[in-house]
């Protein structure tokens, strides 16, 4: 397959470096850097493959184009044609010597953002100017990781019989409560941002039995943390007739498929960008929430049984486990509704969370099936079942058991690769303070 019109690019940059010295080659980029001798000027050419230095010498170029070149700004568009050269010195042991140079379009970085810069900027600073600091060969790892994760994710939850659904994002329910809906105006009507797509791939669930959705979710999340966003893509699956230890076996296998067949890929382009992705080794270690409440007594965290975990409790348990671990057996109340009450102790639930470090990457558990325990769960939680009638219609018509989970794909890129803020692993992220660019 073609990937790229002849007149301006016949190759990309990494296949330079494969290329027999003395091939011809076009290539277009961005220029990353240039450095001008007097009768040769160095540029190293930039594409979404990686870097690779450009001679152009006075006496082999037409003098206007010579002339021209010289005052190239960084991140101006060219195209190049030349001829590939062995060069011990070149970074990668490559060059291309100039024959033509075509300006695309010029460009006017200012110097602090331009991606070759070592300047030190704020995040805010990075995101306020997110296409220059994406063209970062750092953050170009960074995204095709994520983009190749996910690859390898559809691929094993495709030929494990799952079906990929895409649920409505404009709702009219709060899922789990009002609290972080974001209200939209929909004409006349009360509607919200989808936090969740949970009711709806459980109802799914009765029809295909195991399905995913991968999509965006909005949170209207106050506070400004490391790990926190309005706007986060999900991974959720659910699965009809499968427990809840089934359901943490299979985001264990998912997750070690997935990222050793990603970070393999990308093993060359990871290394170059200096980031190392975890290892994931079967099994995770699984703490209950009573032993995890043990572990932090221990380290001198006190909570109180029933209370979710603080940001302060995570970091301590993150010390004592620096992979992923699942804490199973939530008491009922820090879990939403639809969650499973253990029958022999309704106070405890079916449920987990897997973390990595202290950051919870996936919330999961087994569902309520029978509709009656459904509407009581429901009232003692404060909703109202009057505004789940659509759901809870669902559940006289035939409701398998089922379990499932919710994955953030951001805060999985963010532990894997070990970023210290979500935002690092989102494009363009929104947050109480950011809504542009
Ligand atoms: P937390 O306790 O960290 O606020 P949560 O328990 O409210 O998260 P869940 O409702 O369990 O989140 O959502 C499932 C997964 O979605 C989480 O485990 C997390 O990976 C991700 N997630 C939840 N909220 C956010 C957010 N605001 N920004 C990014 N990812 C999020
Ligand atoms: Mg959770």
């Amino acid at each position: 397959m073609r990937l790229h019109s002849p007149r301006w690019k016949t190759h990309k940059v990494s296949d330079v470096f494969r290329l027999p010295e003395g091939s011809e080659t076009r290539l277009a980029g961005w220029v990353h850097t240039v450095r001008d001798l007097g009768g040769i000027v160095f540029l190293l050419l930039r594409d979404s493959s990686g870097l690779v230095q450009v001679v152009a010498s006075k006496s082999e170029l037409d003098e206007e184009l010579f002339n021209a070149l010289r005052g190239v700004k960084p991140e101006t568009v060219v195209s190049i044609g030349g001829l590939v050269k062995k060069s011990p010195k070149a970074p990668g042991g490559v060059e291309v010597r100039a024959r033509t140079i075509d300006i695309l379009n010029k460009a006017a970085v200012p110097p602090h953002l331009e991606p070759a810069s070592r300047s030190k900027l704020s995040l805010d600073e990075r995101l306020d100017n997110r296409v220059v600091d994406l063209r970062k060969p750092r953050n170009v790892a960074i995204f095709k990781f994520q983009s190749v994760l996910l690859k390898y994710m559809r691929e094993y939850l495709n030929e494990n019989g799952f079906v990929e659904v895409f649920t409505p994002k404009l709702i009219a329910t709060a899922t789990e409560g009002g609290a972080a809906l974001f209200p939209i105006a929909y004409f006349d009507m009360e509607a919200f941002l989808a936090q969740s797509p949970q009711l709806y791939k459980e109802q799914l669930s009765s029809v295909f039995e195991r399905v995913y959705e991968i999509g965006p979710l909005f949170r209207a999340e106050e506070s400004q943390t490391d790990r926190h966003v309005s706007e986060y893509v999900g991974v959720d699956v659910e699965v009809a007739f499968a427990t809840y230890e089934e359901v943490m076996e299979l985001l264990e296998e998912l997750l070690i498929y997935s990222t050793s067949r990603a970070s393999q890929e990308l093993e060359e382009e990871l290394r170059r960008a200096e980031l190392d992705c975890l290892k994931l080794e079967k099994p995770f270690p699984r703490i209950t929430y009573d032993e995890a409440l043990s572990i932090l007594a221990e380290k001198g965290v006190e909570v109180r049984w029933g209370e979710d975990l603080s940001t302060e409790a995570e970091r301590k348990l993150g010390e004592a486990f620096k992979g992923p671990y699942f804490i199973t057996d939530w008491p009922t109340r820090t879990k939403p509704f639809y969650i499973m009450p253990k029958p022999e102790n309704p106070e405890v639930s079916f449920s987990f969370d897997l973390m990595i470090g202290r950051i919870e990457i996936a919330s999961g558990g087994q569902r309520i099936h029978d509709k009656d325990l459904l509407m009581s769960r429901l009232k003692s939680s404060g909703l109202e079942p009057e505004s789940f009638k659509h759901h809870l219609k669902c559940f006289e018509w035939g409701m398998p058991p089922h379990s499932g989970w919710g994955l953030g794909l951001a805060r999985l890129v963010m532990a894997l690769l070990g970023l210290s803020d979500i935002r690092e692993a989102i494009l363009y992220p929104r947050d109480r303070w950011r809504l542009v660019p």
